[in-house]
């Protein structure tokens, strides 16, 4: 009788990544173990859902595409497979339903991660996936083998395909560490990690922190080069924080790599135009202090008036002309990006060079690797989410083609 053998796959990696090319390989008729080193999974997920689960955008394919930077090329028949439509299809079937918030970004309606997290890992588990916790890949074995570290000693396992979905390197309290890039890069191209939508630095004196730290910018552009783009940013102790700013980090962080810093430049009245600004400043100030005077011509005040004074020299403040102007284009001197422990996600990893197809690693055949470890970027906007989904998904059919299986 001809004995029928269920093929088989390890998934390594918890995270959206893992999770998903494990739904795939099931799906494809593939036994699946899938081992994490934390003690539960999806740790970063659940805290991307923290402040709003941003699963993805609703702006057009095209649109969302150029998104992607220098990896589009990589990524973008993984994003036609999976794109941010599919993803939103993808919660409809967990139950879990969403919505366009006013920026185009998608939310689920409850908006946190936690209750699809769970529908998705039970209808998982419903259809065979093993998990594995508290299971640590330290490397491969002499012979191949997957090595473990578990609570009870060290464990090798193997299997004829396997999935590699270990993350970046920030946030490394979520499990996401980036160590396996030490054993990994003997074998495997990686660029170093970098971090990816992240704060910046700034040489703000200690009158401004003591006064601003904490406060939100809210209605300005934010100008780096020819883009351009509205939003706010709150000022920290040490610099600036928030998702305008990562929307321009990736070009910032390369600037002051290059260079030792970089320059933003903020229009603080998007409203009101030089020439106005100009005209309102030049009319006598009488007994009026220069901050009344300013924000009486101007709207300034708070933390806008108080960016102004840090970051001009004063002599500007006596000329009506060279204000307007500057008001319309201050020039924020940035010194380094925040650590990558800090990053919203990393750059670097896995290179395109060093993968066949999609994401087989070129170097161990059998073996693929999906979502942050890979070496491309993104912005904030449910774009890192849709990309690991996507790459999760293509992991997994790659791997299954692999193992020969049929799709169902
Ligand atoms: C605060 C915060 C908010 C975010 N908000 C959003 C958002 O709203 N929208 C969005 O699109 N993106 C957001 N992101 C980014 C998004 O969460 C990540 O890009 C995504 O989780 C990466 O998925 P992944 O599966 O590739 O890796 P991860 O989610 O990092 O999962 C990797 C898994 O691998 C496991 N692992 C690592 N090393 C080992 C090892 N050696 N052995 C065994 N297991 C290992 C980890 O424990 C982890 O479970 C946010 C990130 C942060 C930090």
């Amino acid at each position: 009788m001809l004995e029928v053998v269920t093929p088989r796959a390890i998934v390594v990696g918890g995270g959206p990544a893992g999770l998903m090319a494990a739904d795939v390989l099931l799906d494809r008729g593939v036994a699946v173990d899938l081992y994490d080193a934390m003690p539960s999974l999806g740790r970063k997920f659940l805290m991307a859902g923290k402040s709003g689960l941003n699963l993805t955008h609703a702006e057009p394919l095209e649109t969302f595409l150029t998104r992607f930077g220098a990896g589009r090329d990589w990524l973008e028949s993984s994003l036609r497979n999976f794109d941010n439509a599919a993803v939103r299809d993808w919660a409809a079937g967990l139950g879990v339903e969403t919505f366009v918030g006013s920026s185009g970004r998608v939310f689920p309606t409850e908006m946190k991660a936690a209750p699809l997290l769970r529908r998705w890992l039970a209808r998982l588990r419903d259809r065979g996936l093993r998990i594995h916790v508290r299971h640590r890949w330290t490397g491969w074995g002499a012979d191949g083998g997957l090595i473990f570290d578990t609570p009870s000693g060290p464990v090798t396992v193997s299997a004829p395909a396997t999935v590699l979905a270990l993350g970046g390197a920030s946030w490394p309290q979520l499990g996401s560490d980036g160590a396996w890039a030490g054993w990994m890069r003997n074998r495997v191209a990686l660029s170093p990690f970098r971090p990816a939508n992240a704060g910046f630095d700034v040489a703000w004196t200690p009158h401004f922190v003591e006064r601003f730290a904490g406060e939100p910018v809210k209605s300005v552009v934010l100008k780096d080069g020819a883009t351009a783009r509205p939003g706010e940013f709150v000022v920290t102790e040490t610099g600036i924080e928030g998702s305008a700013v990562y929307a321009f980090s990736a070009s910032l962080r390369d600037q002051v790599d290059r260079t030792g810093s970089a320059q933003l430049t903020l229009d603080l009245t998007p409203d009101r135009g030089e020439e106005r600004l100009v005209q309102a400043l030049s009319k006598d100030r009488g007994k009026q202090s220069l901050s009344s005077h300013l924000r009486k011509a101007t709207g300034l005040k708070g933390v806008k008036a108080g960016l102004l004074r840090e970051c001009l020299s004063p002599d500007v403040f006596q000329d009506p002309v060279r204000l307007g102007a500057a008001i319309k284009a201050v020039p924020l001197r940035l010194i380094r990006s925040r650590p990558l422990e800090e990053a919203i996600s990393s750059a670097g990893g896995v290179r395109w060079d060093a993968v066949t197809g999609t994401t087989q690693l070129a170097a161990m055949p059998g073996t693929f690797a999906a979502g942050e470890m890979l070496d491309w970027e993104a912005p904030t906007g449910g774009y890192l989410l849709t990309a690991c989904f996507a790459l999760g998904r293509r992991a997994g059919e790659e791997a299954a083609d692999f193992l020969g299986t049929a799709s169902r």
